[in-house]
């Protein structure tokens, strides 16, 4: 039996179960027919949160920001950049903390930028503060 993973689609949230190998294939969603991994990072909501982050079997990095940070919107085009390096051995997505308020204050986001590092649901690692694109993809591969 080759490996499998559970991996959510960023455009419908269906979980999809794909073999581990072909990950890196370009493999589209079997519910919405759209890309798994896009190269972009995903927007979550309150209600699509849990979707992501407790059934993917791939970590997921959320970058918890606001449209009125200076420093997030600086560094917007750096974890682009690390989503585009890191897919598909991970799952980068953004929560807009401003919107989804329930989300932020459940993981007790105090400051923004943070970024949080989830594997199977749960938290590994927290970091705040905005960081480049280089340091994004060190951060990660560290703490996964
Ligand atoms: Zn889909």
């Amino acid at each position: 039996m080759p490996d499998s993973k559970h991996i959510v689609c960023p455009n419908c949230n269906a979980t999809n179960r794909l073999p581990a190998d072909r990950l890196a294939a370009g493999p589209k969603c079997g519910k919405c027919g759209e890309k798994i991994f896009a190269g972009h990072p995903v927007e979550l909501t309150d209600s699509s949160f849990m979707k992501h982050v407790g059934r993917s079997d791939i970590p997921v990095v959320v970058d918890f920001w606001a449209p009125w940070c200076g420093p997030c919107k600086m560094m917007a085009p750096q974890f682009e950049q690390a989503a585009a390096e890191l897919e598909p051995t991970m799952r980068l997505a953004k929560l807009n903390t401003e919107n989804e308020q329930a989300t932020a204050a459940r993981f007790n986001i105090r400051s923004i930028p943070t970024l949080v590092l989830f594997r199977n649901g749960r938290e590994v690692a927290r970091q705040p503060g905005a960081m480049g694109a280089a340091d994004i993809v060190r951060w990660v591969k560290a703490n996964s």
